[in-house]
């Protein structure tokens, strides 16, 4: 039998083009994959004689690991493709390097690339279920959905939720896909950020923009804290990273400003001392970074298992 489809295409490439019903219908799969997790034997055959395929040309330690922790508890064969000893290293292109692996008939490449647009190019060109682990500074939708889940699961509504976005938003694939997916579940986002940190659209987002953190915290429920993407940064955006923590460094002074009971996140990985003091990061009271990275191995189980469900109705793979 099978199950319900969730998506309504045959890739995750962003949060973009995503419906309310297509997150809340991965978020309630996720919920399922939350407590298998912590069961004894975490296995299912969901994905059982599908293969999946890892493509990380930039560093990853979370996604990669969780992906591939995903795939096998849901019974996939899984394997990575380590960039660095590849042939890309000899000057293979993108598109040659993924037709070679799609040439061995994987169901589902799941691929991060510098390039923002590199997954929806691949997806354009192969015939497998293309996942978007992150495109330069475009979208990294697993990590809003595992950041939906993390903030769901500790009884918090979507609706009127104030959320503060803080730190390198410019650089930050991790930011747009929280403000698509925030801002159609009904919350209300704040971007908090010195102007070089802003992409110069900021304005069109429909978000609140706020340069301090006291005014951009004032009655926060959730406080998300990024990183300074320094990879993605021609020259120097903020003069030191001291003057940087002085300002917009999350520490619990700063953090008082939030609505009491405010929670924090941090897609990781921290840079401790720069975007945030360890003294929140490691306060379990307020910190939901350790479930963040729980949630994200649920989350993954649950689009790559939305995917194969598409698979079993008719996809290239089909049985
Ligand atoms: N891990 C996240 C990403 O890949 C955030 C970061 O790197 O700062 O975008």
């Amino acid at each position: 039998m099978t199950s319900a489809p969730i998506l309504s295409t045959s890739h995750l490439l962003g949060i973009e083009h995503l419906s309310v019903a297509e997150i809340t219908g991965l978020l309630d799969l996720a919920e399922t994959y939350a407590v298998l997790n912590r069961a004894q034997n975490k296995k299912t055959d969901v994905l059982k004689g599908r293969t999946l395929i890892n493509m990380f040309f930039e560093s990853s330690t979370r996604t990669q690991s969780s992906f591939e922790l995903a795939g096998k508890r849901l019974g996939a064969d899984v394997m990575n493709m380590s960039v660095k000893t590849s042939s890309v290293s000899k000057g293979e292109t993108l598109i040659d390097t993924a037709t070679t692996l799609n040439a061995m008939r994987p169901d589902i490449l799941v691929v991060r690339h510098q390039d923002s647009g590199a997954a929806e190019l691949l997806a354009r060109k192969l015939d497998c279920c293309v996942v978007n682990a992150g495109d330069g500074s475009h979208e990294h939708p697993t990590q809003a959905l595992l950041d939906a889940l993390t903030i769901r699961r500790r009884g918090r509504a979507f609706e009127g939720l104030i959320v503060a976005i803080c730190g390198d938003v410019a650089h930050s694939r991790v930011a747009r896909s929280n403000i698509h997916l925030l801002l159609k579940m009904g919350a209300r986002v704040r971007l908090v950020a010195p102007r070089t940190l802003l992409p110069a659209d900021a304005d069109r987002f429909g978000c609140e923009i706020h340069h301090d953190m006291k005014s951009g915290l004032a009655g926060a429920d959730i406080v998300m804290m990024l990183r300074l993407q320094l990879e993605r940064m021609s020259g120097a955006f903020v003069p030191s990273t001291r003057e940087y923590f002085h300002f917009y460094g999350l520490d619990h002074k700063k953090l008082a400003y939030a609505k009491p009971g405010a929670l924090v996140m941090h897609p990781g990985p921290m840079n401790r001392g720069v975007e945030i003091d360890s003294a929140v990061a490691d306060d379990i009271e307020v910190s939901l970074i350790q479930e963040q990275v729980e949630m994200g191995v649920a989350i993954r189980m649950a689009v790559l298992d939305a995917l194969a469900r598409g698979l079993a109705s008719g996809g290239r793979n089909a049985p």
